[in-house]
């Protein structure tokens, strides 16, 4: 927003290189996502070289993590900036920071959803993370100023507001000596436009609790519980560095699973870290068979500089391996989710419609949230409006989807 107000004119779009000044804001915290900066960065140094672009920046993760690589390696870039860097930006456009206009952003995403990033950074220690690297120890931000941010955000018509954190649970404990996930929801929930409020990224360790008895009485937090427990076995749990190991995790699902019947839980996890033989994957394989995870995402281990794994273990479960393991669980979630989806057909779900496609509206349950989970899709044939909710009764499914028609 302050470079709107700075006199450019902005636009959000990855394949218009068509701009005078471009900012590339980069990830890079494993393997494929560097890639993929560096793909974006690289394409967009064409567009330069061919004179398309005059300013080109590359920004976030990336840049803070290999600073001195991306100068020597890409120097087409105009200037590299790290992570915290706004003010540094805003000066090289000529633009003075103006503070009381911290929490105005310009939304990109399609307006009726919005994220609300709580806090910066992580304080623990899992062996295979870089995040904690690039992004320092967890900084939280004080409730005042998120409500400040999430009431512009209310104003701007955001219906759906996504709380994201590397870890969630941790909350508060930097700032105020005590986690205070729980009063933050509770300040959230008295601005009533947000007619959904979603939780990303609880880390199943000292969880605050009373975030189920939050959920149980406010049906406008979803029930939805995304925790990434990255594997199961109580070995890669021990070398992983989690915190909480098998019985703990196992422990901690099975109390979701009691104190929220219905809600669905999104778990990531990751394949081929070393110490992982056979064993340990075929106990992960039986227990996403077993607990069947609503939400699954599976990531292959990347070996990053500086880490507690890296500096320890020998990465030596080949690319393949690593891969085909991957292949493996995501065909196991594809069966799981087939079975949770059919057995959805026949009831009502509010959805919100997120889009309109060729031949479908497509929105989502309080059960997943955008861009990585499953979708609603209804015929055009009925007059709905992106943004709005609508009730949805469910006639068909797929593996990763559900059909459905509006419910008189
Ligand atoms: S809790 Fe998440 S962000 Fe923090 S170190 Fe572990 S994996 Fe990384």
């Amino acid at each position: 927003m302050q470079i709107r107000e700075g006199g450019y004119s902005v636009v959000y779009d990855p394949s218009d290189f068509s701009a005078d000044t471009v900012i590339i804001n980069t990830c890079g915290f494993i393997n494929d996502a560097k890639e993929q900066s560096i793909d974006t960065i690289l394409r967009f140094v064409k567009a330069s070289q061919a004179g398309e672009i005059n300013n080109l920046y590359v920004m976030g993760c990336l840049s803070e993590r290999y600073m001195d690589a991306l100068k020597t390696e890409i120097p087409e870039v105009k200037k590299y900036f790290g992570v915290n860097n706004m003010n540094l930006i805003l000066q090289e456009l000529g633009i003075g920071l103006k503070k009381e206009q911290i929490y105005e952003r310009i939304l990109t995403g399609p307006g009726h959803y919005a994220y609300l990033k709580v806090s910066e950074g992580c304080d623990r220690k899992c062996s295979f993370c870089s995040i904690p690297l690039i992004r320092g120890k967890c900084i939280s931000r004080p409730i005042e100023e998120l409500t400040r941010e999430a009431a512009y955000l209310a104003g701007q018509g955001v219906k759906e507001l996504i709380l994201i954190a590397q870890d969630l649970s941790y909350y508060g404990l930097d700032l105020y000596k005590t986690q205070k996930l729980p009063e933050l929801i509770t300040e959230l929930l008295k601005i009533e436009s947000f007619e959904w409020i979603r939780l990303h990224y609880l880390y199943p360790a000292n969880f605050p609790e009373e975030v189920f008895s939050l959920m149980q009485n406010n049906p406008r937090i979803c029930r939805y519980i995304d925790i990434p427990i990255q594997h199961i076995s109580g070995k890669m749990l021990e070398i992983m560095k989690r915190s909480h190991y098998e019985n703990g995790t196992r422990r901690f699902l099975n109390k979701i699973r009691k104190e929220l019947p219905g809600a669905a839980i999104r778990t990531t996890l990751i394949a081929g870290h070393p110490g992982e033989t056979e064993k340990e994957f075929n106990e992960l394989k039986e227990f996403i068979s077993e607990f069947r995870f609503d939400r699954l995402g599976v990531f292959a281990y990347s070996h990053e500089e500086g880490t507690y794994s890296y500096d320890n273990y020998n990465d030596d479960i080949s690319q393949n391996v690593k891969e085909s393991r991957v292949a493996e669980l995501m065909s196991i979630q594809q069966s799981v989710s087939e079975e949770l989806n059919r057995e959805k057909t026949g009831k009502v779900f509010k959805v919100l419609i997120d889009r309109r496609d060729a031949e479908y509206f497509v929105g989502r349950t309080e059960f997943d949230s955008p861009e990585v989970d499953n979708e609603v899709l209804i015929s055009t044939e009925y007059n709905l409006i992106p943004g709005n909710f609508y009730n949805i009764k469910i006639i068909g499914s797929s593996d990763f989807d559900l059909f459905g028609i509006p419910e008189d």
